[in-house]
């Protein structure tokens, strides 16, 4: 019944051993902060799972389906799953309502009018409808990061991977992507974030996941995690 479970997933960049016999199983709804020091395997564990990286060792299923390099298991999985980032990753010459419907459009094929519509409900979601004609470069990193995030939830996916979503944002702006990403946990998402908010963390995670030097260290509830002596 997980929707994610890696099992002793192992993944190298040349001789660097990035990630050691990971494992971990993730219900689906399930909410997972995955935190730890930098360089300690967190953005390529979750990399791994949409297949950014291949990892080398293990094995990685994903609601059903086996990752391998049959690009079929990739199509599935990527489906399935949507990324936001710590830059944002908006394509800085499409408008905002562009940056949201290109994908639908192009890969799924769905109409432009019926797409836009969708798209606009989902800015109206992140707050941030009146932005639409706008280009990224016009935006607070706030809003970029919310579009970035509205624009992954056009694509429909079960699952959302966060990765430092606000490592790079203003400390004032932190909060209201936060907000967006609490609402998106109440509605039922499963979500795996690698963060440093330990606030969102306690709040909102089911689980927390502790990475050091490519190994899961520890992982147990917030309360388990932050009362302990
Ligand atoms: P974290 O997200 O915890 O900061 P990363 O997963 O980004 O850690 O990186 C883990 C380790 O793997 C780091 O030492 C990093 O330098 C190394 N690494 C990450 N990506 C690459 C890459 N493309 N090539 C070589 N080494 C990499
Ligand atoms: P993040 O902040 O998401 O952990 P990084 O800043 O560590 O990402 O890395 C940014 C990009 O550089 C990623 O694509 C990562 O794979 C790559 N990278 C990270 N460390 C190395 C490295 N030691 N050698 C080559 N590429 C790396």
């Amino acid at each position: 019944n997980a929707i994610i479970e890696l099992r002793k997933v192992g993944k190298w960049y040349n001789s660097y051993h990035a990630l050691r016999d990971v494992s971990l199983k993730i219900g689906k709804g399930e909410k997972v902060v995955v935190c730890g020091p930098s360089g300690s395997g967190k953005s390529t564990m979750i990399r791994c799972i949409n297949r950014l990286e291949a990892h080398q060792t293990g094995h990685i299923i994903v609601d059903g389906t086996e990752l391998t390099d049959d690009v079929k298991s990739v199509e599935t999985i990527r489906r399935k799953v949507g990324m936001v980032f710590q830059n944002f990753n908006l394509f800085p010459h499409l408008t905002v309502l562009q940056n949201l419907t290109l994908a639908p459009i192009w890969v799924r094929g769905m109409a432009k009018s019926e797409i836009e519509e969708i798209a606009m409900m989902y800015l109206r979601r992140v707050r941030i409808p009146d932005q639409a004609q706008k280009f990224p470069g016009q935006l607070s990193g706030g809003q970029q990061q919310r579009v970035a995030i509205a624009r992954a939830l056009c694509m429909k996916p079960e699952i959302m991977l966060f990765d430092e979503p606000t490592s790079a944002l203003d400390p004032e702006m932190v909060k209201e992507v936060l907000d967006v990403m609490t609402e998106l946990a109440g509605e039922g998402m499963t979500m795996v974030c690698v963060t440093h908010e330990m606030g969102f963390a306690r709040q909102v995670a089911d689980s927390v996941v502790f990475m050091a030097e490519g190994s899961i260290i520890e992982s147990g509830t917030p309360a388990e995690f932050f009362e302990n002596p």
